[in-house]
C-alpha cells in the first residue's frame, strides 16, 4: 500500500513533464488537461512539493472508516491535494460528532509569495492543511458553548491536537510532530507538517539556526496570554515583538537561515498559524462555513 501511494506521487510528477496535471473535482481523479501555459517550466515542476506528503494507511482501530485516501497533483500553479479526511490513526471521539468520510481537495500556490501586508486567517474553517490531508483551523473554537474559547488550552482536543466538528470532519487545532511523521530524532531538524493556503510551508517546531544547520533551535510563538483563553482567544492573547531570532513573527513563520519564509507550528498560541504571510486566494479557504463566514480579526502588535 505504502509503495503504492509512493508511485502515484512519482507517476504524477513524471506526467508532469508533458503537461499539466489537474484534478477532476467530479470523479477526484487526477486527469490530464492541456499543456501548461506559462510557468510551466522544468524547474517550476521540480517544486511539485510530493516527497513532502506521507504514505497514509489504515489504522487497524479505524475499520469503521475507509481507509485514508491522500493524492497530491500539481498543475503549472497550484499544488493539489486530495483526501478524504480520514486519519491514519485510531479515532478518539472527544466531540458529539462522530468521524465522517469527507470529500477534500485543498489548493493552494506552487510558488508562495510574501504579501506587503499579513492577512488575518479566517476565525472558522480551515486555514490550511496537515501533509496527511487533514484541516487544520485557527487556535478558537466556534460560537458554542464557549464562544471562540482555545481548545488546546480548554483541553477539548484528543491526543494527536485535533477532534471532529459537527459535520464529523476531523480537523487539527494544534500540531504535533509524532502525530505526522515517523522516524525524526528528537533533536533534529522537524520535516515539513504542513502547508498554509497561501502556499507557505509549515515546519515542526525545530529548525536550523545558521545556514550550515551546524546548531538546530526550538522556534516559539511571540504571541503572550493577556487573559484567560476560556473564551475569545484572540482578545486574549497580544503579540509582542522580540530581537530573539528564536521568536517567530506574528503569522507565526520567519524568514529561515536558508533564505525561504515558512511557518512553523509551536508549542503555544497560535500553536500553526497566526496570520498569512503570503498572498491568499479567497477561494482557497475550504468549502463552506459556518455563520461567522467571512468575520475576520486582524492581529494586534505591542512593541516593547
Ligand atoms: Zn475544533
Ligand atoms: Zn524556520
Amino acid at each position: 500500500m505504502e509503495s503504492r501511494v509512493r508511485l502515484i506521487f512519482v507517476a504524477a510528477a513524471a506526467v508532469l513533464c508533458l503537461g499539466a496535471l489537474g484534478s477532476d473535482p467530479a470523479s477526484g481523479q487526477a486527469v490530464l488537461s492541456q499543456p501548461a501555459t506559462g510557468g510551466g517550466s522544468v524547474a517550476a515542476v521540480a517544486d511539485c512539493p510530493v516527497e513532502t506528503f506521507p504514505s497514509v494507511s489504515r489504522d487497524p482501530a479505524n475499520s469503521r472508516w475507509p481507509a485514508p485516501l491522500l493524492e497530491i497533483t500539481c498543475t503549472a500553479d497550484q499544488v493539489v491535494v486530495t483526501g478524504n479526511g480520514i486519519p491514519g490513526y485510531a479515532f478518539k471521539r472527544t466531540t458529539p460528532s462522530d468521524l465522517r468520510e469527507q470529500s477534500y481537495e485543498w489548493r493552494f500556490p506552487r510558488q508562495p509569495e510574501l504579501a506587503d501586508d499579513s492577512t488575518s486567517i479566517p476565525l472558522l474553517g480551515a486555514v490550511a492543511i496537515a501533509v496527511n490531508g487533514l484541516p487544520i483551523y485557527g487556535p478558537n473554537e466556534g460560537e458554542f458553548p464557549d464562544p471562540y474559547g482555545d481548545p488546546v488550552y480548554v483541553g477539548i482536543l484528543d491526543d494527536c491536537l485535533g477532534h471532529t466538528a459537527r459535520r464529523g470532519d476531523y480537523h487539527y487545532h494544534a500540531l504535533l510532530l509524532a502525530c505526522l511523521t515517523s522516524g525524526v530524532a528528537p533533536e533534529a531538524a522537524s520535516p515539513v507538517i504542513g502547508w498554509s493556503f497561501d502556499g507557505f510551508a509549515i515546519y515542526g517546531p525545530r529548525g536550523c539556526a545558521d545556514g550550515a544547520c551546524t546548531e538546530v533551535v526550538e522556534y516559539v510563538s511571540g504571541w503572550q496570554r493577556s487573559g484567560d483563553p476560556t473564551t475569545y482567544a484572540w482578545d486574549k492573547h497580544d503579540y509582542v515583538e522580540s530581537a530573539d531570532l528564536n521568536v517567530l513573527d506574528q503569522c507565526n513563520g520567519h524568514t529561515g537561515p536558508q533564505g525561504d519564509y515558512h511557518y512553523h507550528a509551536t508549542s503555544g498560541f497560535p500553536y500553526v498559524l497566526g496570520c498569512y504571510s503570503g498572498y491568499v486566494d479567497p477561494s482557497a479557504l475550504g468549502p463552506s462555513r459556518g455563520p461567522d463566514r467571512g468575520r475576520r480579526r486582524g492581529p494586534r502588535t505591542i512593541r516593547e
